[in-house]
């Protein structure tokens, strides 16, 4: 297996044994991302070779000297390009935020750098992480390194296919409605969105609040666990982040659950789910029946109308954490001279792509006077139940499976033209948004035409320890987690 193919686990390991330098991994990811990003195109800025090669060499020499070294020294990662690096542009694949340059680091990408990382580029995304393709970035649009005819979902579509496609072994994305589990299922790696509350937002460019959380994506559970313990933790720049110790998730991601008793939602199975998609996951669960588990039928009665309590709160949020990019206050401003409310519409309209304009339309209009307690306040209520179903369910059983997504990677294109299509690739993720509860994605097969299926594992709040060992007694006993494609 050549250094690009392999985990950062396992780079870590060929450091510290003295096999590959800092610098030696960079020069291979920097070499592999430059090749293939013609095919791929998973960057918004590719990653800076003199600085990535500077900071590499910083990791060698303190490696050296002996000095200490944190637990991702040398590992090279890409970074969605939603969240703020320092004096690197951050532009949300948007026009509003071209030439935005931020002065200062988000909290997960300030928790890298102290750990060692090399940050490794900004990768691409739908415009301000609104869609489940990758084709709503204004600037171009993202393969999945398994079929470059197919899209690699979304909105973390770059840092999925970045990782998939071995560009850089681990990258950060964010999951507002599913926009890590779905891409890492459509691309066969690992990701997860941790508990809300469990990774500060700082520095992390608003969709929707209070469901907006940043996650890693990963080769395997162990490089999931390894991310996870660099960036979760308490930080008081945002104040939703809780302060709860963070396990060491890397020293217990080997020992099974004993007794796991594993909630099976049949709401998860019903009309719209591929059948090859279908059979995975059910060989999946059987699986885990074979490594002790118990399979528990279980009902979440109200996530038929999850969908649909997403689409309002959303965009409500979404309409008023956008209203700051007016071309005055931040972002592009039109250059055609006029008054206030002109230049504010103006800026806005050649700012904003299609579907950000959508959103802030509907997001406008469910919180509107006369509608809000129709859409909007009436959303909130059937978002209590979603989550009340949840603490039903996890009264009986330990972890909720089921598919990540109803159908495997999709082509380009095809979804394009429907935004309502689009919109039910995201079913079976944003109930565990609105719930706030941890899920991640791990992939559990392939079509027959060799696109990867995931496994969508939910748990309790801030109970990312379980549900990382639990996912890693599947993977421990498969080997789709070591497959590479071929780009
Ligand atoms: N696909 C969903 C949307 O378009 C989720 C996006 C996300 O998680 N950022 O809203």
């Amino acid at each position: 297996m050549s250094l690009i193919e392999k985990t950062a686990t396992e780079l870590l390991a060929l450091q510290a044994e003295g096999k590959a330098s800092a610098l030696e991994i960079a020069d291979a990811f920097l070499a592999a991302s430059a090749a293939r990003e013609p095919k791929l195109k998973s960057f918004m800025l590719a990653p800076d070779a003199d600085a990535v090669r500077t900071r590499a060499k910083a990791i060698d020499a303190a490696r050296a000297k002996g000095e200490p070294l944190g637990k991702l020294a040398g590992v090279p990662v890409a970074v969605k390009d939603v969240l703020c690096t320092k004096g690197i542009r951050t532009t949300c694949s948007s026009k509003m935020l071209e030439n935005f340059v931020p002065p200062y680091d988000a909290h997960a990408v300030e928790r890298l750098k102290t750990e060692g990382a090399i940050i490794f580029g900004k990768t691409n995304m739908d415009e301000f992480a609104m869609g489940s393709s990758t084709e709503n970035s204004a600037y171009h649009t993202t393969r999945n390194p398994w079929d470059t005819t197919r899209v690699p979902g979304g909105s973390s579509g770059g840092s999925a296919a970045a990782v998939a496609g071995c560009q850089a072994p681990l990258s950060l994305g964010t999951d507002t409605g599913g926009s890590i589990r779905q891409p890492a299922a459509l691309c066969g790696i690992v990701g997860m969105k941790p508990t809300y509350g469990r990774v500060s937002r700082y520095g992390l460019i608003a969709f929707a609040s209070s469901l907006d959380q940043v996650g890693p994506f990963a080769h395997d559970v162990t490089d999931c666990a390894l991310m996870m313990e660099a960036i979760a933790g308490h930080d008081k720049r945002d104040s939703t982040s809780v302060n709860e110790s963070v396990p060491a998730y890397t020293r217990t991601v080997n020992d099974p659950v004993k007794g796991l008793r594993i909630g099976v939602p049949k709401e998860f199975f019903g009309q719209g789910l591929d059948a090859e998609v279908e059979a995975s996951v059910r060989a999946a669960l059987k699986e885990y029946e074979k490594l002790g588990a118990t399979l528990v039928d279980v009902s979440l009665p109200h996530s038929p109308y999850a969908l649909a309590v997403y689409y309002i709160v959303a965009p409500a949020e979404a309409s008023s954490n956008l209203a700051r990019f007016d071309g005055m206050h931040y972002g592009h401003r039109t250059a055609t001279k006029g008054d206030l409310i002109a230049t504010y519409s103006k800026s806005r309209g050649e700012g904003f792509g299609p579907e950000v304009q959508r959103r802030i339309i509907l997001g406008t209009y469910v919180l509107s006077s006369g509608y809000k307690d129709a859409y909007y306040l009436k959303a909130l209520k059937v978002r209590r139940l979603v989550k009340k179903d949840f603490d039903d369910t996890f009264a009986t059983c330990d972890v909720v499976m089921g598919p990540t997504t109803p159908t495997a990677a999709f082509k380009a294109g095809e979804k394009s033209d429907d935004p309502l299509a689009l919109y039910l690739s995201d079913v079976y993720t944003v109930s565990c948004n609105l719930a706030g509860i941890p899920g991640l994605s791990i992939p559990c097969g392939f079509t027959k035409t060799g696109l990867p299926i995931g496994l969508q594992l939910l748990g309790t709040p801030f109970a990312e320890e379980k549900l990382l060992r639990v996912a890693r007694m599947y993977e421990a006993a498969t080997d789709w987690h070591t497959k590479r494609p071929v780009v």
